[in-house]
Order: C-alpha cells, then structure tokens, then sequence
C-alpha cells in the first residue's frame, strides 16, 4: 500500500497560505512561518487508501472515446475536448 493516509489541503484564514499534509483528520496544523492555525478544506485525490499516491496514475485515468487523451476518472467531462465522460460502470 502507497497511500495509506489520506492528504489534506489547508489552509491559513488570515494568510490565504496553503499547504498539504498528511493527516488524520483531527488535530491541529499550524503554519511553520506565519503561526496561524490552518484549517482542512480539502482531502485532495486519490482518496486514501489507494494502490499509488500519484494523482494521476493509471488506476486514475481513462481515455476520452473522442481525442483519447488521458483524463482522469473523476473528471465528469474531458478537459481537452469537452465531451462528456460516461458514468463508470458498476459505481456511483
Ligand atoms: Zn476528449
């Protein structure tokens, strides 16, 4: 297993400063610089746990049936051509 906790964006309120982090979820980040208390505002992708810790890795991606350029699973329509990506199968 790669990717066995899950990474967090965060962010600094004041600052605007972001950061990512691997984390459980609870506790508390503080900036290294600036001292301010950071909040969660995204678990970025792939969601833990997962087989790579590589946002785009094969697992991740498909081809669009038009252009074939790899994009990835989440994506609800292909970013170079703009079709619309098909639901995959047997999930959400
Ligand atoms: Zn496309």
């Amino acid at each position: 297993m790669q990717n066995p906790q899950q990474t967090y964006r965060l962010r600094a309120p004041a600052s605007g400063r972001e950061a990512l982090a691997r984390a459980g979820g609870d506790g508390v980040y503080v900036d290294r610089e600036s001292g301010e208390e950071m909040e969660i505002v995204a678990a970025t992708l792939p969601l833990a746990p997962s087989e790579s810790a590589l946002l785009r890795s094969p697992e991740n991606l498909r081809a669009c049936r038009r252009c074939d350029q790899l994009i990835g699973l989440d994506v609800s329509d292909c970013p170079y051509c703009g079709l619309r990506q098909p639901a995959l199968d047997g999930s959400s």
